[in-house]
């Protein structure tokens, strides 16, 4: 078994201290640790933001991909080799601007991947300016007036679209995270957590989140309850921010992708003998 301290790596870790990507790193190897997976059968897949380093921290495999292109390359990993455990990280500018229109699909496919969205509701490594779910009438660099649209909400947003696992971590709450994350991993089927990830130099909202937090669990939530989970994912805006629910909020086992692909059933594609003689199509690429 590997533990925590294994999975780090020699790499210098270049986040401000405090940022709320630190909780999710170490969501992530407790995570591997507790559930035993073995480090060379896991992936990590990252965008483009400060969350991309992610694949630097920690001792497993790793690609880190163009901005808001993880969902394509973990499906296509996943589909050529079902074994791994496929994980997903993005940022919300990386995840809900030029990445978004992946997500349905994913979700439509229910591909047995983990989707951890790091929502700092700012461009971080940008140095802050807005995203989809910045706040309305926020000033940052990009809006000195004010941010002029609604924030998207990503939690509604999945749910509509009908994910069989919907989830919201925070940052603040690294022992919660951890077990939503290995709720995701054990889920067949597409996982998505949106993690609120307060970033501590563009846009701190540890106080403001930590006032408002409460986990799912300790009210009773029924996460088979799709409508349940559709009024629970509106709390926020209902209750004029007051209520900020954590947990998992929808869960449901149906096929997933590779369900449908019997033939890739056995043996994974990327240990199949490769049949077809591919050497006079490599000139082309040279
Ligand atoms: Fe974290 Fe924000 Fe610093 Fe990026 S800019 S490392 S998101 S605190």
């Amino acid at each position: 078994m590997v533990s925590v301290a294994e999975l780090g790596t020699e790499k210098k870790i270049t986040w401000c201290p405090g940022c709320g990507n630190f909780a999710i790193l170490t969501a992530l190897k407790r995570t591997i640790a507790e559930l035993d997976l073995e480090p060379e059968k896991v992936v990590v897949i990252t965008g483009i933001g400060c969350h991309g380093k992610m694949g630097d921290y920690v001792r497993v495999n790793s690609f880190h991909t163009i901005h808001g292109r993880v969902l394509p390359i973990a499906t296509g990993i996943k589909l050529a080799n079902p074994e791994l455990v496929v994980m997903g990280f993005a940022g919300d500018g990386d995840a809900y601007a030029i990445g978004v229109g992946h997500l349905p699909h994913a979700i439509r496919r229910n591909i047995d991947v983990v989707y951890v969205v790091h929502n700092n509701r700012i461009f971080g490594l940008t140095t802050g300016q807005a995203t989809p779910t910045t706040p309305k009438g926020m000033k940052t660099r990009s809006t000195p007036y004010g941010v002029p649209e609604r924030p998207l909400n990503p939690l509604i947003m999945a749910l509509a679209l009908g994910a069989t696992f919907v989830a919201r971590g925070f940052a603040g709450d690294v022992n919660h995270l951890t077990y939503l994350f290995k709720e995701a991993v054990k889920h067949r089927g597409f996982a998505f957590i949106d993690v609120i990830q307060p970033c501590v130099t563009f846009y701190n909202t540890y106080q403001y989140y930590r006032e408002r937090v409460y986990r799912l669990e300790d009210e009773g939530h029924d996460p088979s309850d799709w409508e349940a989970a559709f009024q629970k994912a509106r709390e926020e805006e209902l209750t004029n921010d007051e209520r900020v629910p954590i947990g998992i909020f929808y869960r449901a086992e149906e096929p997933t992708l590779l369900d449908e692909f019997p033939h890739l059933a056995g043996k994974p594609l990327v240990k199949m003998p490769l049949t077809v003689d591919i050497s006079k199509f490599l000139p082309e690429f040279r």
